[in-house]
């Protein structure tokens, strides 16, 4: 397009006056005075532990649906707590991958197990598969344990037996297992988080 010089300085002062008044507020589009949302605005904030490593790093996981009856409840956003003692909210790689852990299509969500001889795991409940520990342990228990040992003196061990305990125990739900399993004799045991 052909412009003189008068023309040009008229166009540029148009666009100036323009502009400035859409930066006042008076565009017609809201665009240029609306702020963007947040995508963690409505997020519920429940804190935990990464499953990962025995470092145990603090968590902070936000999920949306606020408990209303007709909102979907998903986990959409997790990153480090900056109050945790370990990790002061930072996370290592795969901490920081969390989420595709959470959403993964092969994350075990039941207890399973394999009987003996079988060659495929079959899904069990909660319920039987506690019944079923407990049962397993009594009964080994029961077999084996060992109050003296060979010069009489008293033992109570219980060696055919052992527990590893998870990376992502507290102090006090660490301490209690301590205590469960020593109680009942057993001396193999171990904790992940013992870094
Ligand atoms: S964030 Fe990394 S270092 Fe921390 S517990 Fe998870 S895997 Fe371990």
């Amino acid at each position: 397009m052909d412009m003189d010089r008068r023309q040009f300085f008229k166009a540029c002062t148009g666009g100036l006056a323009g502009s400035s008044l859409a930066l006042l507020g008076f565009s017609p589009e809201a665009v240029l005075a609306e702020t963007r949302n947040f995508k963690l605005t409505h997020a519920t904030e429940t804190r935990n532990t990464c499953t990962y490593c025995s470092v145990g790093c603090g968590i902070i996981m936000y999920g949306l649906g606020d408990k209303a009856k007709n909102a979907a409840s998903a986990i959409i956003h997790i990153e480090g707590d900056p109050d945790h003692p370990v990790n002061r909210g930072t996370l290592c790689p795969k901490g920081a991958a969390l989420l595709d852990l959470v959403h993964s299509q092969s994350r075990l969500k039941y207890p399973q197990v394999r009987e003996a001889g079988a060659d495929t795991w079959t899904t069990i409940s909660w319920d039987e598969a506690l019944d079923r520990i407990a049962r397993l342990m009594k009964d080994d228990r029961d077999r084996h344990f060992v109050a003296r040992n060979g010069e009489g003196a008293t033992v109570n061990r219980w060696l055919s037996t052992g527990m590893l305990a998870a990376s992502a125990s507290s102090n006090e739900s660490g301490y209690l297992t301590h205590k469960v399993m020593r109680s009942l004799g057993m001396l193999i045991f171990d904790n992940q988080a013992r870094v």
